[in-house]
């Protein structure tokens, strides 16, 4: 086998750079596995994040931002929507260029960066612990020694699997989604819009979130389990000559949103698994970048006490999983919850909820209130969501 490292980490996303920037600013000798030319690219993400999902960088570069979000419209079928003003809502960033920064900034701080370079298995040693990776660039192939893996190869993740961890998605926890970068008018470079109905985007929804100089990623997601066999595109094409008075078309991606799953498994021996790889994204929004930066961190801080302390067994690192559930595990089973609801809910339902928070946030400080406790909200006005669970088995 070749080098050995203390660390190593699979796959240069937002989950991969941070895990890998932690263990390089703490010495750690880390190589950061990238399997595409170059990072951030192919990219598939409408790029929205929150104002406190960004801070886990902790050092924030104004390159990365291309928008501030001031407004939210939420825009139920009939068309009638509600906007509201929410400074504090969030931005919308280019991720080519934070992806990258990311990963720069973890090899500036001594973490090893091979780019085309796909890892391809892991390696056992006679006890059966997993104690290398092997790597493929350039048509070869190449073994190389770690003491710890971390999987941040995102919604494909096949690290997992190789170590025997269940992480295979089921047709009802991932949607479907197709994204247009648009230059396209009308367009309000300050607001956000997400457009509701079973027609528009069955069990998802469309968004616009402008992203300056007139452009916007403009995408649509489905649930494809609801079995009504339609294509993301389709509709997202239908959408926008719809919403749009004249666009032109910049550039398409497509790929998949995975579901949280209470059953994930974030750590197995010396395998930890960060952001899509272990499914860690909002189920209601799709949204996963706060979560891969954050898990990527824990990962990372308790990766490094693992190799501080050399002598804990490997039951140590189970802590990045306590760790990141203390935070998030709440939020993110409360999110897979309404998601069910959501993925029930028809046009009515969908008017009413709207009808709702117009009243609601009549009387409320809109900036101050969270999207928990705005779910909360309309969970407790209206009981007769819940009742679309009641066929569920949990
Ligand atoms: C259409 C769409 C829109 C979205 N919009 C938003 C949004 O607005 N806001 C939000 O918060 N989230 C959004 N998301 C989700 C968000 O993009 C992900 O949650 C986020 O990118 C996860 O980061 P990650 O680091 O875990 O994985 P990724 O960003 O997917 O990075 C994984 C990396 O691993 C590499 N890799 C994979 N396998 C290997 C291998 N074997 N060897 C080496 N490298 C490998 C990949 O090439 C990739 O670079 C969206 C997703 C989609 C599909």
């Amino acid at each position: 086998m070749k080098d050995k490292y203390d660390c190593i980490v699979v796959g240069a996303g937002p989950a991969g750079s941070m895990a890998a920037w932690v263990l390089a600013k703490n010495k750690h000798k880390v190589l950061l596995l990238e399997k595409h030319k170059e990072v951030g690219l192919p990219l598939c993400c409408a790029e929205a994040v929150s104002f406190r999902g960004l801070s886990i960088c902790e050092q924030v570069n104004p390159a990365w931002i291309r928008s501030k979000i001031e407004k939210i419209a939420l825009c139920p079928p009939s068309g009638k929507e509600l906007k509201v003003s929410y400074s504090s809502a969030g931005l919308v960033l280019d991720r080519k260029i934070f992806d990258r920064d990311l990963a720069l900034r973890a090899e500036s701080s001594g973490a090893e960066l091979k780019v085309n370079a796909q890892a391809v298995g892991l390696i056992n040693n006679n006890r059966g612990e997993i104690c290398g990776i092997r790597m493929k660039k350039d048509g070869r192939e190449s073994e190389y020694q770690t003491k710890i893996v971390i999987a941040a190869d995102g919604i494909e993740s096949m690290v997992g699997r190789w170590a025997g961890i269940d992480n295979a998605l089921k047709l009802e926890g991932v949607d479907s989604a197709y994204q247009y970068l648009l230059k396209a008018d009308p367009l309000d470079q300050e607001c956000i819009e997400f457009h509701l109905g079973t027609k528009i985007a069955p069990g998802g929804y469309a968004w616009v979130f402008p992203k300056g100089k007139g452009l916007a990623n403009v995408g649509l997601a489905i649930t494809p389990s609801l079995g009504n066999n339609i294509k993301a595109k389709e509709l997202l094409d239908f959408f926008v000559m719809k919403r749009f008075k004249n666009f032109s078309v910049v550039e398409w991606m497509t790929g998949g949103v995975p579901a949280f799953s209470r059953r994930s498994q974030l750590v197995k021996g010396n395998i930890l698994l960060t952001g899509d790889a272990a499914r860690l994204v909002d189920s209601l929004s799709g949204a996963g970048i706060a979560n891969a930066l954050l898990s990527g961190k824990i990962a990372g801080q308790v990766a490094s006490e693992y190799l501080v302390n050399g002598g804990n067994s490997p039951d140590f690192l189970k802590k990045y999983e306590e760790e990141f559930l203390k935070i998030k595990g709440r939020e993110l089973r409360f999110y897979s919850y309404c998601r069910k609801i959501y993925l029930k809910m028809r046009d009515e339902d969908f008017e009413e909820v709207i009808q709702f928070l117009k009243e609601y946030l009549k009387d409320e400080d809109s900036t101050r209130l969270t999207p928990i406790q705005t779910l909360k909200a309309i969970l407790r006005s209206n009981p007769k969501l819940l009742l679309l669970l009641r066929h569920l088995v949990w």
